[in-house]
């Protein structure tokens, strides 16, 4: 199985801080990966990385195609309506599918002449992850896109994640701090603790193995 995003002794450093060092994981094309660690392991320096926001001061990042990214804080633009956001993409990007996406989050029940700022927490993460769906990535990167959402609307952005993989050649790496939210949905399981891979692989497996803890992951 060819590896969607492939990481060998990757090392970050911030000035004195290696964030990252000696990381070596891949994640397998058509998974939907789950990227779990304390904080302060790794997990957002290594998503940076992997989408080219950030260099790797040593080792390497290789990305097969295309990566599109949703940051943890604000990927959205408050003043701008849902329909304007949809048309940015059209401009910039001729992989862009602004139909299906507007199509999409109407089905959601998402007001597309809504400005951004005035939509709910979890229809705010429903908008940033179908437009980072519109520009048809390989991979599709996403920090935290859980954090701060209560049940229901992490249930619905999951859910959009698993409708949006379905038979589509798209590779998932996502970051939460919670397992329990993710075993559901995801199929390959990456931990991160102290800037290291500390366990990766297929989910159930793991599970099975019961390598993986159902609380945050990683503290001891
Ligand atoms: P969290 O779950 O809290 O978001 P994380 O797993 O995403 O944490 P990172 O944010 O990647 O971890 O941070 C890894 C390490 O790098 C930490 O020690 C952090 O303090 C450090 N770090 C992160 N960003 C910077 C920065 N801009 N400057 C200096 N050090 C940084």
């Amino acid at each position: 199985m060819s590896a969607a995003l492939e990481v060998t002794g990757l090392g970050v450093r911030y000035r004195r801080t290696w964030a990252l060092r000696d990381c070596s994981l891949s994640v397998p094309a058509g998974r939907v990966a789950a990227l779990v660690g304390p904080n302060g392991a790794g997990k957002t320096t290594l998503m940076h990385t992997a989408v080219g926001l950030l260099r790797a001061t040593e080792g390497s990042v290789r990305v097969a195609g295309e990566a599109a990214f949703v940051a943890q804080d604000k990927p959205l633009y408050d003043d701008f309506t849902v329909a304007e956001m949809l048309t940015f993409g059209l401009r910039t990007n001729r992989r862009w599918d602004g139909e299906a996406a507007a199509a999409r989050l109407a089905g959601l029940g998402i007001p597309l002449k809504r400005k951004v700022g005035g939509l709910s927490g979890g229809q705010q993460a429903q908008v940033a992850v179908t437009l980072a769906l519109a520009s048809r990535p390989d991979l599709l990167v996403l920090d935290e896109p859980l954090a701060n959402l209560d049940p229901l609307a992490r249930h619905d952005v999951m859910r959009t994640i698993m409708a949006e993989t379905a038979g589509r050649e798209l590779t998932v790496l996502l970051s939460s701090h919670v397992v329990s939210d993710l075993e559901e949905t995801c199929d390959w399981l990456i931990v991160l603790n102290g800037g290291r891979m500390q366990v990766s692989g297929d989910i159930e497996e793991l599970l099975d193995d019961h390598l993986v803890l159902t609380g945050p992951v990683g503290a001891s």
